[in-house]
């Protein structure tokens, strides 16, 4: 089974108040936006991020492992967009979910996947436990049997063809995605929900999102690199930013910086965001030449649209020659700027493999790194 994410981000509401769409606000120092994707990357082997053209540079910024999909006039024909955007890619379940929802819990995806085994649809709610009353002219006018209601929340999940049959059929204006279900005559299972699971829509809705963060602590992740070059003819090799004169080059696009590209994917590993390749396809004629920077660089902006700051990173140059230890200061320091940290949070040391293997042989240089994430 292949799994897809629709994040519905298209709306304009300023309800929450602010100069940008809420989706787009600041909520712990990254866009509310930023929380909702980290919820459901890994989960999912596609995510689909419904935006409105206005907002294309910045959602390509924040979120490079998303499918880019502009909305419609409507939530429901916002949508449709992406599940026709998906309609041939062998997609077999849907989670359709708010934007404005950054702080879905993992339990919660993972009721509505688990509901998905057995049935065409499921969707988290939680059942009203305030007692309902009419109300006129500020006046109490009658009460409202609560027995049976439930308070709906997203992600709403559903067999991939059957949602977007019935989206096809629906005339327009459903509150959301069950109801239109529901018009198509697919059952839709009740899980359960979370009272964590708000949608923002007030002011006061950010200060709460802010406390539950808070209470669920702090973030850390480790991501390791490992990277291999092997030498070529040449007078010099470039090693974490640094020239260092030596009687062979190594091989590969541009300057094959071996450590500078194990740190970024120890980076990139960290977020859960894929590799070099991923980002910078070697296929990708804009790409051959380029300079390493360029991807460390890229690296630590993704780090920190994400909320993250590095904590420290640990790099392990593994060859017999050239001599690391003379240079190694000035590597610290080209890590660091490139990343835009103090060099006191960057190691680069070397060992040889004794002269075993093909870095014992002196074929190539291989480059080991880990890289700690810290979101307070
Ligand atoms: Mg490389």
């Amino acid at each position: 089974m292949t799994t897809a994410a629709v994040i519905v981000a298209a709306g304009r509401g300023s309800r929450a108040g602010g100069e940008v769409p809420k989706q787009w606000q600041m909520l712990a120092g990254r866009p509310v936006l930023a929380h909702t994707l980290a919820a459901f990357r890994g989960r999912v082997d596609r995510l689909v991020l419904v935006i409105h053209p206005d907002d294309r540079a910045r959602a390509q910024a924040l979120a490079p492992d998303a499918e880019l999909v502009e909305g419609g006039a409507s939530r429901d024909a916002s949508v449709r967009a992406a599940l026709e955007a998906l309609a041939a890619s062998g997609v077999t379940r849907v989670l359709i979910h708010d934007g404005a929802r950054p702080l879905v819990p993992s339990a919660v995806i993972g009721r509505v996947l688990a509901a998905l085994e057995t049935g065409a649809g499921a969707a988290p709610a939680l059942p009203v436990s305030d007692a309902l009353w009419r109300g006129a002219e500020g006046l109490v006018a009658g009460t409202q049997d609560r027995t049976g209601l439930w308070r709906a929340q997203t992600p709403q999940g559903f067999r991939f063809a059957e949602i977007l049959a019935a989206h096809r059929a629906h005339p327009g204006g459903a509150a959301d995605d069950v109801e239109v279900a529901r018009a198509a005559g697919l059952d839709v299972a009740i899980v359960e929900g979370d009272e964590t699971n708000l949608k923002l829509t007030y002011p006061g809705d950010f200060a709460r999102a802010e406390a539950i963060l808070k209470e669920r602590g702090m973030d850390v992740r480790l991501g390791n690199g490992y990277d291999v070059h092997a030498f070529t003819e040449g007078d010099h090799v470039w090693l974490c930013g640094v020239k260092v004169p030596h009687g062979r080059a190594l091989l590969g696009h541009s300057d094959a910086d071996v450590g500078m590209h194990a740190l970024t994917d120890a980076i990139y590993g960290a977020l859960a965001m894929g590799d070099i390749g991923r980002h910078f396809p070697p296929s990708d004629p804009q790409w051959k030449g380029a300079e390493s920077h360029i991807f460390l660089r890229h690296a630590a902006q993704l780090m920190r649209s994400q909320g993250y700051e590095l904590g420290n990173c640990d790099v392990t140059l593994v060859c017999e020659r050239p001599k690391i230890g003379p240079h190694a200061a000035a590597m610290q320091a080209a890590l660091a700027g490139i990343m835009g940290v103090d060099a006191g949070r960057v190691s680069v040391k070397a060992t040889t493999s004794e002269r075993l293997g093909f870095t014992g042989r002196d074929e190539g240089i291989a480059a080991l790194a880990t890289a700690c994430l810290v979101r307070a």
